[in-house]
């Protein structure tokens, strides 16, 4: 059979002409042949339905008329499906239209028309006559058509409404709960879902029945559980060697890339490569380009890695620009990969924005993949100071998916390559500005005593509790909690230290200059956010004697605490203003307001406490590290609620730091 090795890039670009006396064209009958060919065979995508389709011979004939008269392909496809069709639509017919509507969408750039050729077939289907073949049908449709010329969601109705139709057929079950799963995993389902519904399905499927699809659906499992259970629970696919279809190198190319073996992946890749047809659904293509990607990148060694990592990223970025809403973040992370792959200064920031489109379109897993490439180049270039925070943000967003397997591994992995920044390094972290990696680090070390409060607490109230309570044994537990107590308040008072640091880069820098750095930092993230940022900068002449890093960290929190809150606006623009303003002799005032929710009067009192936090993932520490910053340059922050909604931040600080954050010789001078 002839496969072929390089996808295509699928279009819903302006249908071709319906004009059956256009010139021949030998590429394109030979391609269409080629796709007759390939429905006719075994392995495809429908692969239940290939005899089916084999069986129909009046759509065959019309079809091998419409070569032998060499008329323009992809309009004579349509031509005769609607020829079939209304010659009485046989059940195969209808699944056939589908199959050759996607066909001619990706060989005839005819998106539109293969879409309404689709619809009109699934209407048909699901008419009662048609009943026998209406899940086929709609599947088809699903996963080759609307998944790639609409919102990958509505292809995952579309694919609900066939597996609920095709409920009582044990052939199509395990092909079914793939695809199914595979779209959903796209869309960002929580993955004990997906497990859930894996492990049911095959558990229906009849003992016996077992075929490609189940070895696929076994692989799909087994890499679910390995992410969901762990610890290195193997990825393994279960899938025999001579089974071996696209969909199972896929499933051994990621359970590959995530145990860490790049040579299997990379072998898997290459077999994959070859079986990649312009029938391969979108939700399999996917993660085959994104997986491509990431695993080219551990070969930048090998010669022409790279152009081949870009060509995965290319796909992914057409894909993003169709399907923005489930290919984007792929795209981003690929760009990020090969920025990374190459040595490009952007690759970080790169990352960042993966990690940013993923959690907004709600993909924990892909931004859990952008956390950790992240991790790695900060592990690759000795950058020890952010590590951890970004180590911190790949865990939590596995946690968030239910990966509690990949953290436990991930965990034992770099427990082996401990990153323990020093104290100096935390303060370079905190000046880089990257989104709150200080106080992730700083959480992550308050974590662990905290963790053991609580286990010494559930210790303590079984010693009490027992018939005979033992207190000796209560007494020595409360003893720990004191220890773990005091360990977590010197980690917050370092903190605080940290912030005071004598002599810390105190400088003179004009301030609206410093402000609007922060606010081009944080634009992109405000755009994806939809957020508008207004800034009022009143002070362009002012110059301010403080630490210029500190500051612009305060204003970092703000801001990014300003964007959170916003994130459950969506009854009116979202907007944050930043101001500096006089606000006396010398005295400069700066202002963060934003239009959300605000801040309830219960915890207005509490907010600048260490490690108080209202959201599921805080960590507390934003607003505390941000007024002692700033009472050490002794200033003060305060909030008040904005009208008629939001919060409001203003942070007074002196024109000229006191002496703390002032260096020892510019004090004397001034003294
Ligand atoms: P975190 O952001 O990790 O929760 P912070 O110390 O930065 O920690 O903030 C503490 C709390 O203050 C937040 O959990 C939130 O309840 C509240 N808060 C801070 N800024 C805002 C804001 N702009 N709008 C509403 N609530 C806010």
């Amino acid at each position: 059979m002839n496969r072929t090795t390089v996808p295509n890039e699928p279009a819903c670009a302006p249908p071709a002409p319906l004009d059956a006396g256009a010139a021949a064209s030998e590429p394109h009958i030979a391609a269409c042949r080629r796709a007759w060919q390939l429905l006719c065979a075994a392995g495809m995508p429908t692969l239940a339905d290939a005899p089916v389709l084999a069986a129909d011979p009046l759509l065959a004939d019309a079809l091998q008329d419409a070569f032998n008269a060499g008329r323009l392909p992809g309009a004579l496809i349509e031509a005769e499906i609607r020829r079939a069709l209304l010659d009485g639509p046989r059940d195969a017919t209808l699944l056939a239209a589908v199959l050759l509507a996607a066909v001619a969408l990706d060989r005839f750039r005819g998106g539109r028309r293969a879409m309404l050729l689709a619809d009109a077939c699934a209407v048909r289907a699901r008419h009662d006559d048609a009943r026998a073949v209406a899940g086929a049908v709609l599947r088809a449709h699903a996963t080759l058509i609307l998944s790639r010329c609409a919102p990958l969601r509505e292809a995952a109705l579309l694919q609900a409404e066939a597996c609920r139709l095709e409920a009582g057929r044990p052939d199509t079950l395990a092909r079914n709960a793939v695809l199914w799963t595979g779209v959903r995993l796209l869309c960002g389902a929580p993955l004990a879902e997906l497990l859930h519904y894996a492990d049911a399905i095959r558990q229906s499927v009849p003992f016996g029945n077992v075929s490609v699809a189940t070895s696929q659906l076994d692989s799909r499992i087994a890499l679910f559980r390995a992410l969901a259970d762990g610890p290195r629970t193997p990825y393994l696919p279960t899938v025999p060697a001579d089974a071996m279809q696209f969909g199972c190198w896929l499933g051994s190319l990621q359970a590959a890339w995530l145990r860490g073996d790049t040579g299997a992946a990379r072998a898997a890749l290459a077999a994959a490569r070859q079986l990649v047809t312009p029938l391969t659904p979108p939700c399999e293509l996917l993660p085959y380009h994104l997986f491509g990607a990431l695993t080219l990148a551990r070969l930048d060694h090998v010669p022409g890695a790279t152009a081949a990592l870009r060509v995965h990223r290319r796909a992914l970025q057409a894909w993003a620009r169709r399907a923005s809403d489930v290919a984007g973040a792929m795209a981003l992370l690929a760009l990020a990969v090969e920025q990374d792959a190459v040595g490009a200064g952007r690759a970080l920031t790169a990352y960042e924005r993966a990690a940013a489109q993923a959690q907004s379109a709600g993909q924990a897993w892909i931004a859990a993949l952008a956390w950790e490439g992240a991790a790695g180049l900060c592990a690759r270039n000795g950058l020890a100071g952010a590590l951890p925070g970004y180590r911190k943000l790949a865990l939590n967003a596995w946690r968030d998916w239910g990966a509690h397997g990949r953290v436990r591994d991930l965990m034992q992995a770099w427990d082996a390559t401990p990153a323990a920044p020093d104290h100096d390094q935390q303060t370079r972290a905190a000046r880089a500005g990257t989104v709150g990696e200080l106080g992730i680090t700083i959480a992550h070390e308050v974590n662990q005593p905290l963790a053991a409060i609580l286990l010494h607490a559930a210790a303590a109230r079984r010693w009490l509790r027992r018939g005979q309570p033992d207190t000796t044994r209560a007494l020595e537990a409360l003893e720990q909690i004191t220890a773990c107590g005091r360990q977590a308040g010197d980690i917050v008072r370092s903190v605080r230290g940290l912030a005071r640091r004598e002599g810390e880069a105190a400088s003179m820098f004009a301030l609206d200059t410093a402000v609007g750095e922060v606010a081009q930092l944080l634009r992109a993230l405000m755009v994806r956010q939809n957020v508008q940022l207004e800034t009022r900068l009143l002070l362009p002449e002012r110059q301010i004697h403080a630490s210029r890093a500190q500051i612009q960290q305060v204003l970092i929190n703000l801001l990014l605490n300003a964007i959170e809150a916003l994130a459950c606006v969506s009854d009116r623009p979202r907007r944050i203003v930043l101001e500096s303003v006089p606000a006396g002799p010398a005295l400069v005032e700066l202002r963060v307001r934003d239009n959300g929710p605000g801040i309830a009067p219960a915890d207005r009192e509490r907010i600048f406490d260490a490690l108080y936090s209202t959201k599921p993932h805080g960590t507390g520490v934003g607003l505390s590290i941000s007024r002692a910053i700033v009472e050490a340059h002794g200033g003060r922050i305060e909030y008040t609620a904005a009208e008629p909604h939001g919060a409001l931040f203003r942070v007074v600080l002196p024109v000229r730091s006191i002496a703390s954050v002032v260096p020892p010789s510019e004090s004397r001078d001034h003294a």
